[in-house]
């Protein structure tokens, strides 16, 4: 159970941090991204008394390190993103009801950020079984740098990734992939049909391709958490006006894998795309983004410290899989086993993001009770 001071201090914590602008600046590049939430961070850290580093993965792209000395156990990293998607318009006003509080970034993913920072810092005075490390990411929402270049440096025994979750422990999600491809043929005057290469049409044959494909994916077993991949046109843009044979049609294309077999079904996904190379036209292909899935076994002592971290809170274990990518996929690549876990609350990247102030404290307490087990057998 939490105080009603924690509660506060929690509230408070999450609108300080909501309040600065850290709109990810990939995404928007006018916008200010990390550096301001990042200075406060660490300020905050060292009036602690921890150990903070600062790494620069980019300019104005800071990660901040908190580090909690604790016994011979082994090292616990909780993960938290600084920067958030914009804002229409552009208002970081942040308001409170008695049970939610509203803006910009507060569910995805300050509170989540500050329930992390306060749930550490209530090992100041007794130390954790082996170091806590809170480590406050930059651009988890367009490119992950903040996470790829931390784990060039750091490497946790197990993590903790902060994301709205609704109290659940997600032990899985699938990764993602996007191939960027175009055609080029020869265009004329649709009169002289003969005389041009009309580009759109490759591009259709491989709509089905890919449609075959996926049909041929999901003919196999399912992955027990994560079900099948899936392979889908996101985009195509072809022609250029009537009565002109297309001579350009571009198309992106992704697939969603699962682990175990995303390296087999993105070399199909390639050949399915190389099938169609054909008929004289130029086509030009890409991967331009490659994510891996994420999973974790069930028995894994972070699994196990999450779970009974729930149910010491009152909340209960719900162990689940995600529908969405995050950070933790990038620990499962170094072999860190991870967890992702977070706050409930509703609306983000929409208008209104909100979070509630009870799941705050359970994301705490569960935190803490996590934080003082997890190694500590
Ligand atoms: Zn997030």
């Amino acid at each position: 159970m939490t105080t009603s001071e924690t509660r506060r201090e929690l509230v408070d914590l999450t609108v300080a941090l909501s309040r600065i602008n850290s709109v990810n600046s990939t995404l928007d590049p006018t916008a200010p991204g990390e550096a301001e939430v990042g200075a406060f961070v660490r300020d905050w850290m060292r009036n602690q008394g921890w150990l903070v580093h600062e790494e620069w993965p980019a300019p104005s792209r800071p990660n901040i390190i908190g580090v909690i000395p604790g016994g011979d156990g082994p090292t616990l990293m909780v993960n938290a993103h600084l920067d958030t998607v914009g804002t229409r318009p552009d208002s970081f006003e942040i308001t409170l009801t008695d049970d939610t509080i509203h803006g910009r970034g507060v569910l995805d993913t300050k509170g989540g950020l500050a329930a992390a920072l306060l749930a550490a810092a209530s090992f100041n005075d007794t130390p954790p079984p082996g170091d806590v490390i809170i480590a406050a990411v930059s651009d988890e929402e367009a490119n992950s740098i903040g996470t790829s270049h931390l784990l060039e440096g750091w490497l946790p025994d197990a993590a903790i990734v902060i994301e709205p979750t609704d109290l659940t422990i997600i032990t899985g999600h699938r990764g993602f992939g996007i191939l960027e491809l175009s055609y080029t043929g020869r265009s004329a005057h649709t009169g002289h049909r003969e005389e041009g290469l009309n580009a759109i049409e490759p591009a259709a044959r491989l709509v089905a391709t890919l449609e075959r494909l996926e049909s041929d994916l999901r003919a196999t077993a399912p992955h027990p958490l994560l079900g099948f991949p899936s392979v889908q046109v996101t985009r195509i843009h072809g022609g250029r006006e009537l009565f002109t044979v297309p001579d350009q049609c571009s198309a992106s294309i992704e697939i969603r894998s699962v682990p175990g077999r995303d390296t087999t079904d993105v070399d199909a996904l390639t050949a399915a795309v190389e099938s169609q190379a054909t008929g004289g036209f130029t086509t030009d292909y890409e991967w331009t983004v490659m994510r891996p899935p994420f999973e974790v076994h069930t028995g894994e002592p972070i699994v196990v410290a999450m779970a009974s971290a729930s149910t010491q809170s009152g909340v209960g274990p719900s162990l689940q899989s995600a529908p969405f990518w995050t950070d933790a996929a990038l620990f499962a690549d170094k072999k860190i086993p991870a967890v992702v876990f977070g706050p409930g609350g509703n609306g983000i990247h929409s208008d209104d993001e909100w979070i509630r102030i009870e799941d705050l404290a359970s994301c705490y307490d569960i935190l803490r009770h996590a934080m003082a087990s997890f190694g500590s057998a």
